[in-house]
């Protein structure tokens, strides 16, 4: 990994949880990882949640936000919440463009851009996820698949906004499948959203973005995927729910 980029662990709660079993799991996460230094840490607990989360981790190093947030700023969006509503609660950070979101809501390339620039547009930085499905990659479409989800999903951001996006690889196989990329096929995909972001945004800005990696990361597998050159951390679902796997991963990115 490049020196300039610190690496971010993310753990996503998904619609996990509930109110007592969230603010116990920040306080175990603050425990376990509130003295980290050598990488940014945060989690994303499910909206109603993220008030009693972000009380707990208030003024700590440990990061929390949004799993999805709209393109629009406020009014008749029956379900949906806004930039402001996140950040009203303290979030510094917001996932978009997760695959579940894709699947199950239909997300497309164009509104992940959207979202992507509300995000941004309102201070909050958006870890923005791509990825190819199973069928994809066993047709050899991975890496057209993951060219489009970033070509379109960041296009025609500015380079200084740019500067401030997460990005997230998450073969969608692996997630929550247990079955884990390689550490080299995910480097290879890695080093091409690199490439990609070099094209579309310059070298500088490309080698400082951070690409996470995500997809039934382990504190057994995260030592080897974090020491690729260009997985610049993680992007946690399953392990995120037991502080000590997650501090377990937290550890393996130091
Ligand atoms: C995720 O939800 O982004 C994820 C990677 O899940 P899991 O770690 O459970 O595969």
């Amino acid at each position: 990994m490049d020196e300039r980029r610190k690496p971010l662990i993310a753990g996503n709660w998904k619609m996990n949880l509930d109110l007592a079993g969230a603010t116990a799991l920040a306080r175990e996460v603050l425990q376990r990882c509130g003295r980290v230094r050598t990488a940014d840490v945060c989690v994303l607990p499910p909206s109603p949640l993220i008030q009693a989360v972000g009380k707990v981790l208030e003024g700590s190093v440990v990061g929390f936000g949004g799993q999805d947030l709209s393109p629009e700023d406020e009014g008749a969006y029956t379900g949906d919440v806004s930039a402001k509503m996140l950040l009203s609660l303290g979030c510094q950070y917001v996932c978009i463009g997760h695959s579940e979101r894709r699947e199950y809501h239909l997300e497309t390339d164009e509104s992940v851009r959207a979202k992507t620039g509300r995000a941004l547009d309102s201070g909050l930085i958006p870890i923005v996820c791509v990825g190819e499905r199973l069928a994809e990659r066993d047709s050899g479409d991975t890496f057209h698949r993951v060219e489009r989800q970033v070509m379109v999903g960041l296009g025609g951001l500015s380079p200084e906004a740019m500067a401030r996006v997460v990005a997230a690889y998450e073969p969608v196989w692996a997630i929550g499948t247990g079955r884990t990329a390689t550490p080299a096929q995910a480097e290879e995909v890695h080093e091409y959203i690199r490439k990609l972001l070099a094209g579309m945004f310059g070298e500088v800005i490309a080698n400082r973005t951070r690409i996470l990696y995500g997809g039934s990361v382990k504190p057994g597998n995260a030592r080897e995927l974090l020491g690729q050159k260009d997985v610049d951390g993680a992007l946690v679902g399953g392990a995120s729910l037991s502080a000590e796997s997650f501090a377990g991963i937290v550890e393996c990115a130091g």
